[in-house]
C-alpha cells in the first residue's frame, strides 16, 4: 500500500492533516502536516479515517523513526513545492475528543507553555487512551441481499454451514463464535468473507461488564426548603443559567451556611433541561459522605478521582460522553469530562491550591473550567468560605459577568465557633515547659476530653523547623531585602532568604531582647504527637500526615474512625482541616499559626486566613457548640486578627492594597519557573542566564512604564531546596502587564537551553511556592 504519488499530479489539491506528536513529543514540538492517504481519508471506512481528534501513527525525521501523534486538523492544501510525508495509519477507531476539548487543549498549550501533544495526554486519561477495559471484536453479519439467495448460492459444504448458521443467528457473531456453531474451522469463514457474502465490522466492547447493580442504592432525599440566603443565591445561579453568556457566580459563605444545598438544586434544574453538569471538590475531599449527598439526589452520577482504575475511568468517560451521567463529581481533572450538553460547573473549596496540577500542564483547574464555561455559555458556580483573592476581586468589582452572592450564617441560627487566640509571647513568661501545647490549650484539651468531646490538633505543614524566633519577645529574623522571614539550614548553620538568596548565620542571642535561647528547632508531627501521648495518656491519639497517609483508603478508615469516636485526639496537617464534618468535635487547636504566615510566599497571610477560617469550620457542627484556640507570637497580624472574627471582607481589604502595590495576583501575574538537578552550580547558573534573558526580552516592556514592567526576583535557593536528592532554585517574575509577561516569558522558554541534568520548569499563576 504505497502512498499515493502526489507529486505525479502536483496541480491539484491534496488532503493534509496537522498533527502534533504526542506526550512531549520526543523532541519534535509544535505542529506538523502530512498528506493523507487515499485509504484513510475513504468515508465507506470510517474506522480508518484521519480526522482531528484521532491519533496518528507518522514517519518522522531521518531514517525510520514513527510516532504517535494527535490529528488535531484536517485540511486541503495546494500540492505545493514542500515535499509532504503520509500518515502511515490511523490508530483510534473514532476520536477521542471533540473539537470544543480540542480548542481547550489548544488554549492551555499556549497559555501554560506546554506542548499541545502533552496536554492532550493530560486532557485525555491513560485509560482512555488505552482503550482500558475493552477489547475489538469483528462481528459478522450476512447482507440482506445475500440471505434472499442464500438457497441459490453454489457453495463448499462447510461455507454453507456456516453460513446458514450465521443467517439464522439473531445476533452477529464473532469468527470463534460462527466457527464454533457451524462445527468449522475458520478458513471457510475467511472465505466467504472474501466472497464478500459476509459482511464484518469492527466493535470495541466492555471487557469487564462493570456492574450498576453493585452500586450501593440510596435513599432519595428530597430538595430542602430554603433560607433567604440561600434562595438568594439560587436565584442568582438560575438567572445566571439564563443569560446569554457565560456568567461566574462566587458564592462566598461561612462553613455550614448551605452553599452546597443551594448548588444542588442549581443543578437539578440544569438536569432538568437534559444537560449535565460537573462539579469538581478537592480530592481530600471526595468522601463517601460527599458522593452520597448527590447520589441522594440524582440517578446518574459519574465519580472521578486519582485512586480509579483505568478501566473504571474508561467506563465513566464513555458514559458522560454518550450523554448517560447527569453530574460528575470529581477532582481537579474531571474538569475534562467529556459532557455532551454540559449546563453547569461547580468548584467547591474554590480556594484550594489542588486545583492547580503541580506536573506540567500546569494548569488552574478554576481557569480551565472558566474557559469551558465560556465555550458552552455556561455558568462557572465558584464555592468558598475563604474565597481566593483572584475570584473575590473579580466577583466584587464592576464585571457584569461576575456575581456575588453572600451566605454569612449558618443554616438553623448554628452559631460561628468561638475562635481566640493564645499569645505565645506572654505565655513563654509563664510557661514551665517547653512543649508545644501552651497551657491555656493544654487545660482546654483536658476539658474537652472530660466531657467528652473530641479534638483536633493541626500543625502547619511546614512545620516550626524553618524560622529563626525568639521565644520570649517573639522576635523573628527576617531578609533586609525581601521581609519574609529567613529560613534556618542545619546542615550549613545558616538563615537564607528563599527569594533574595541573602545569607545570615543565625543569632545565639536574640537582636532585640538580648535573651538567650533563640529558637530554631524543628517541630514535627512524629514530636507533637509524643507530646500529646505523654500529656494525655488516657487519650486515644491519631496522627495524620503524609507519612502515615500513603496507603490508598487509608484516609477514609482514618476519619471513619474518627467519626465513629474510637479516637479523641486527631493530629495532623493541612489534611485534616479540609471541609470534613464532625459533630462531636468541641475543640480545635492550631499549633502553630505562625509558619504559615511567614513562608516565603506573596499568598503567605491568605493562607494562614484560609487555614484558620477552614479549620475553625471543623467545629461547632452539633448542638455541643466548640471553640478554637489558635497559638500565634502574633496575635495582631491582620490575617489572624480577622480569621478569629470570621471576617473574609476585613481580611481582604487589609490584604488587596498590599498586593495592589507590588503588583502581585489578582493585580498582575506571575510567573515562576524552577530548575532542578545534582550539580546546584549548575542548576543556579541556568537561572542566572534564564533572569538575563528575561531582562533583555523585558526591556521593551520595561520603556512602557511600571503598569508593563516586568521585575525578575531571584534566583535563590527554591523553599523545599533538596528534593529526592536533587538541588533546587526558582526565580518568580511579575508584572501589571500579564500578556507582557506572557509573551517574554514564551520567548525565553523557547530559547533557554539547560545542560545535560539540569531540568527547568515554567509554572504560570503559580499558587504554591
Ligand atoms: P456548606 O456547603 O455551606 O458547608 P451545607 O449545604 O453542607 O453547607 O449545609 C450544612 C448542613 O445544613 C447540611 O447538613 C445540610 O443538609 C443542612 N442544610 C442546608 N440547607 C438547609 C436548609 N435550607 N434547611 C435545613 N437544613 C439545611
Ligand atoms: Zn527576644
Ligand atoms: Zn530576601
Amino acid at each position: 500500500d504505497d502512498p499515493p504519488d502526489w507529486e505525479q499530479d502536483a496541480a491539484g489539491e491534496a488532503l493534509t492533516a496537522t498533527v502534533v506528536m504526542a506526550g512531549a513529543g520526543g523532541g519534535a514540538a509544535g505542529e506538523f502536516d502530512y498528506l493523507v492517504p487515499d485509504q484513510l481519508a475513504d468515508p465507506r471506512n470510517p474506522e480508518t479515517r484521519a480526522e482531528p481528534g484521532r491519533r496518528v501513527l507518522v514517519p518522522f525525521g531521518r531514517g525510520d523513526r514513527r510516532l504517535s501523534a494527535y490529528c488535531v486538523a484536517v485540511g486541503v492544501k495546494p500540492r505545493g513545492a514542500r515535499r509532504l510525508k503520509s500518515l502511515l495509519e490511523v490508530l483510534d477507531p473514532a476520536p477521542l475528543i471533540s473539537e470544543s476539548m480540542l480548542r481547550l487543549a489548544r488554549w492551555m498549550a499556549e497559555y501554560y507553555l506546554t506542548p499541545l501533544g502533552q496536554v492532550l495526554e493530560t486532557v485525555l486519561p491513560a485509560g482512555v487512551r488505552g482503550a482500558a477495559g475493552t477489547r475489538e471484536v469483528t462481528l459478522l453479519s450476512v447482507p440482506t441481499a445475500v440471505a434472499a439467495r442464500l438457497t441459490r448460492l453454489e457453495l463448499p459444504e462447510k461455507q454453507r454451514r456456516a453460513l446458514e448458521s450465521l443467517a439464522a443467528s439473531t445476533k452477529p457473531l464473532s469468527p470463534p463464535q460462527l466457527a464454533k456453531l457451524a462445527d468449522c474451522t475458520t478458513a471457510p469463514i475467511n472465505a466467504l468473507r472474501k466472497k464478500g457474502l459476509v459482511e464484518s465490522r469492527v466493535e470495541r466492547l466492555d471487557t469487564a461488564q462493570a456492574d450498576e447493580l453493585l452500586a450501593p442504592t440510596v435513599e432519595r432525599q428530597q430538595p430542602k426548603q430554603l433560607n433567604k440566603d440561600q434562595a438568594h443565591t439560587l436565584a442568582t445561579i438560575l438567572a445566571a443559567l439564563e443569560a446569554p453568556q457565560s456568567q461566574t457566580v462566587l458564592i462566598h459563605g461561612v462553613t455550614g451556611s448551605g452553599k452546597t444545598e443551594v448548588y444542588i438544586q442549581a443543578i437539578e434544574r440544569v438536569v432538568g433541561f437534559g444537560r449535565q453538569a460537573i462539579v469538581l471538590v478537592p480530592e481530600i475531599s471526595l468522601t463517601p459522605q460527599t458522593v452520597g449527598r448527590f447520589r441522594e439526589r440524582f440517578d446518574h452520577i459519574a465519580v472521578l478521582h486519582s485512586h480509579q482504575s483505568d478501566v473504571e475511568r474508561h467506563r465513566q468517560w464513555r458514559r458522560i460522553a454518550a450523554g448517560e451521567i447527569q453530574v460528575v463529581v470529581g477532582a481537579r481533572s474531571a474538569v475534562f469530562a467529556p459532557t455532551p450538553h454540559l449546563g453547569l460547573i461547580v468548584i467547591d473549596e474554590e480556594h484550594e491550591t489542588s486545583f492547580k496540577q503541580d506536573t506540567a500542564p500546569r494548569y488552574h483547574a478554576r481557569e480551565v473550567a472558566r474557559r469551558r464555561a465560556e465555550a458552552a455559555r455556561a455558568p462557572l458556580v465558584l464555592s468558598s468560605a475563604t474565597p481566593s483573592l483572584e475570584a473575590w476581586v473579580r466577583a466584587d468589582g464592576p464585571d457584569p459577568d461576575a456575581l456575588l452572592a453572600s451566605m454569612p450564617r449558618r443554616v438553623g441560627g448554628l452559631p460561628m465557633p468561638d475562635v481566640r487566640t493564645i499569645d505565645l509571647v506572654q505565655e513563654a513568661h509563664g510557661r514551665g515547659g517547653r512543649g508545644a501545647i501552651s497551657r491555656p490549650l493544654s487545660q482546654a484539651i483536658h476539658a474537652s476530653l472530660e466531657d467528652r468531646g473530641q479534638v483536633i490538633l493541626l500543625l502547619n505543614r511546614r512545620g516550626f523547623s524553618t524560622h529563626v524566633r525568639c521565644p520570649s519577645c517573639g522576635y523573628l529574623l527576617e531578609c533586609p531585602h525581601c521581609e519574609t522571614a529567613l529560613t534556618f539550614h542545619r546542615d550549613t548553620n545558616v538563615a537564607l532568604c528563599h527569594w533574595c538568596d541573602y545569607r545570615e548565620p543565625p543569632p545565639r542571642i536574640c537582636p532585640d531582647c538580648k535573651s538567650a535561647g533563640v529558637n530554631y528547632h524543628g517541630l514535627g508531627t512524629q514530636k507533637l504527637e509524643a507530646e500529646v501521648r505523654a500529656r494525655f495518656p488516657s487519650a486515644n491519639v491519631l496522627r495524620m500526615d503524609t507519612d502515615t497517609m500513603r496507603s490508598p483508603g487509608s484516609h477514609e478508615r482514618a476519619l471513619d474512625a474518627f467519626r465513629r469516636g474510637e479516637v479523641q485526639v486527631l493530629l495532623g496537617t493541612q489534611m485534616i482541616a479540609k471541609g470534613l464534618d464532625f459533630p462531636n468535635v468541641t475543640l480545635v487547636g492550631v499549633i502553630n499559626a505562625d509558619s504559615a504566615l511567614h513562608w516565603p510566599d506573596f499568598r503567605a497571610s491568605e493562607r494562614t486566613f484560609q487555614l484558620v477560617t477552614q479549620v475553625a469550620g471543623r467545629t461547632g457542627r452539633g448542638e455541643r457548640g466548640g471553640r478554637v484556640m489558635v497559638q500565634t507570637f502574633e496575635p495582631g497580624h491582620p490575617a489572624i486578627a480577622a480569621a478569629v472574627r470570621h471576617d473574609y471582607a476585613a481580611f481582604a481589604a487589609g490584604e488587596l492594597p498590599e498586593r495592589e502595590a507590588l503588583g502581585y495576583p489578582p493585580y498582575g501575574s506571575v510567573v515562576r519557573m524552577i530548575a532542578r538537578g545534582e550539580n546546584a552550580k549548575l542548576v543556579e547558573a541556568l537561572l542566572a542566564k534564564a533572569a538575563d534573558t528575561i531582562r533583555r526580552h523585558g526591556e521593551e516592556f520595561d520603556a512602557m512604564g511600571p503598569a508593563h514592567a516586568l521585575r525578575v526576583i531571584g534566583p535563590a535557593p527554591a523553599p523545599l531546596e533538596k528534593l529526592r536528592g536533587e538541588y533546587r532554585f526558582h526565580l518568580l517574575v511579575r508584572s501589571r502587564d500579564g500578556a507582557a509577561l506572557h509573551r517574554v516569558m514564551q520567548r525565553v522558554a523557547a530559547e533557554l537551553e539547560a545542560p545535560d541534568g539540569v531540568r527547568w520548569v515554567v509554572d504560570v499563576d503559580p499558587v504554591d511556592m
